[in-house]
């Protein structure tokens, strides 16, 4: 097999040597399909059935031929790729399909504004970035109300209105100037606490600075938590852990109240400070082990933004874009966010773009002008996006329904599998085309070898390496959930290739009983 690559001296060093030495360092020669080929070393080219799939960006296979065609035409008739500046560009024609499809999904005549990005972290960080806007704004709106109290209460006190017990005890005493001073250090401590952002546990969102904060897995996040906003993560099983971690962050500010009377009376209030900026999940979580929210999950999520103020965001950049088999995952669970964030197959496998869809009634057309990208909008990608949008809503939708039909049919030949290997299959989990098969845990395994190694954790790489070799299925763990291998291959996944993963699976589970690590290749 032509699987030794050589070690790279200028980028990937240390990862191809790692790939390398467990022997699926390959390269690539060719793609397409559900389909990666490279040739060996007898000159014959072998096809590998591709579990990995760009992690969800081919929905629609690898090099799909109309998406391709379509790029070339694109370029062969010079469409204009950088005009910015201009006014028009079809990223415009991009959110008005958006619009149609959610919109339909949603059951909502609410329009979602558009901001575009490259990549799915971009669009996160862009999503960060409006959220954040929209609190400094909420913050700007209280401090303003606060101002205007606190002017009214100094008008009352000059007509002899009296400070109450509790505003005395603020002030120390019935003296308005020191009641307004301690208001206003209150509120200038608040504002210059950093704000915090709400995510679930083994939730990913990306790996740029911001963004990689919300993203669970402290390997990623950890080193470079002193670069940014941090969050409070929400274990997915106890939403009725959000309450309590809203409070444990409280912040609250002064507020004056002048009542009725015939001077009046000066009364102190607190009122909450908006510490949070935004709520982000993935209605199907991809790198935590392909979890899908429940319908009640998704309420009290929604519940729980609608009580504290701030947007609830779906990252859809895995799990969107038809592969569940609806356009948006979470519309399965009657999920209402305010902003929904796509990326990975909107750019058809061959593009990159992503972009964060907002609500018009928390959308902020300043950010317009406040963010914006070399490539943010350009004629290639959104002319590839247009292209995906149209191929998944023609014929009335038959994407979405070939989407949720492989995954029927997937998921009761892993489940078929999991009857007759229950000591070796934990669960089979997904929607359509977004699938997880986790292995049962091994180190309790009755047999030495099999349990050594996966106490020493090697045991997984030692499954997708066999997977690999012997039967040319390609397959990557999820980052968060080691034993759970995670399966998004195109909807054009093919009743021959739903048969090759059976046999792959069945021989790793066969293996895994007999205890005889020695049969993986
Ligand atoms: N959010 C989710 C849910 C993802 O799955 C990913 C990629 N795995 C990202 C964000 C980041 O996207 P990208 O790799 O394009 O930056």
């Amino acid at each position: 097999m032509n699987s030794t690559i050589g070690t790279p001296e200028f980028a990937d060093t240390l990862m191809v040597g790692r790939l390398d030495s467990f022997g699926v360092a390959v390269r690539y020669t060719r793609a397409e399909g559900t389909k990666l080929y490279y040739v060996d070393d007898d000159g014959a080219e072998v096809a590998v059935l591709d579990g990995v799939s760009g992690f969800g960006s081919l929905m629609f296979g690898h090099n799909n031929p109309e998406i391709v065609e379509h790029a070339k035409s694109l370029l062969d008739q010079r469409i204009p790729v950088h005009a910015q500046m201009a006014g028009y560009s079809l990223a415009l024609n991009v959110a008005t399909e958006l619009n149609k499809i959610i919109r339909r999904e949603l059951e909502t005549e609410d329009k979602f504004f558009a901001l575009f990005g490259n990549t799915g972290a971009e669009a996160v960080e862009i999503a960060i970035k409006h959220a954040e806007f929209d609190r400094v704004s909420r913050v700007a709106a209280l401090k303003a109300d606060v101002a205007a109290h606190v002017e009214q209460a100094r008008a009352a006190a000059a007509g002899g209105a009296v400070l109450s017990a509790a505003a005395a005890a603020v002030a120390g005493g019935q003296d308005i100037e020191r009641l307004t001073a301690e208001v206003a250090r209150r509120s200038a401590e608040a504002e210059s606490r950093p704000p915090l952002l709400l995510a679930l546990e083994s939730g990913f969102h990306g790996k740029l600075v911001s963004s990689v904060q919300l993203t669970y897995n402290p390997m990623f996040r950890a080193p470079f938590a002193a670069l940014a906003a941090q969050t409070r993560f929400i274990p997915r099983e106890q939403p009725e852990m959000i309450a309590k971690v809203v409070e444990q962050d409280r912040v609250a500010v002064l507020d004056l109240v002048v009542t009725a009377g015939p001077a009046g009376v000066i009364d102190v209030v607190e009122r909450d400070f908006p510490v949070f900026t935004a709520f982000m999940i993935e209605p199907i979580m991809g790198e935590g082990g392909i979890h899908p929210l429940s319908a009640e999950l998704g309420r009290a999520l929604r519940e729980a933004c609608d009580a504290i103020g701030v947007p609830l965001v779906a990252d859809e950049i895995q799990s969107g874009m038809g592969r569940a088999g609806t356009f948006l995952s979470g519309t399965q669970i009657g999920l209402r966010p305010d902003y929904i964030i796509l990326a990975k197959a909107l750019g058809g496998g061959i593009a990159k773009l992503g972009v964060v869809l907002i609500n018009e009634h928390r959308y902020h057309g300043d950010l317009e002008f406040l963010h914006s990208s070399t490539f943010g909008k350009d004629g290639f990608s959104s002319g590839i996006a247009l292209k995906v949008l149209e191929m998944l809503e023609a014929d009335d939708g038959a994407a979405y329904r070939q989407a949720a039909e492989r995954g029927e049919k997937t998921i009761a030949m892993m489940e078929a599998i999991r009857a007759d290997y229950p000591d070796c299959v934990k669960e089979v989990r997904g929607k359509g085309m977004i699938l997880g098969f986790e292995f049962e845990d091994q180190s309790g395994s009755a047999s030495p070898a099999v349990a050594e190694s996966a106490k020493q954790g090697v045991l997984q790489l030692h499954i997708i390496r066999h997977l690999f070799r012997k039967h040319r299925f390609r397959v990557a763990r999820t980052a968060s959930s080691p034993w759970t291998v995670r399966f998004e291959p195109s909807i054009h996944l093919s009743d021959e290739d739903i048969a090759q993963v059976d046999v792959a699976f069945r021989d790793v589970c066969d293996i895994l009983r007999s205890g005889d690590t020695s049969r993986f290749e």
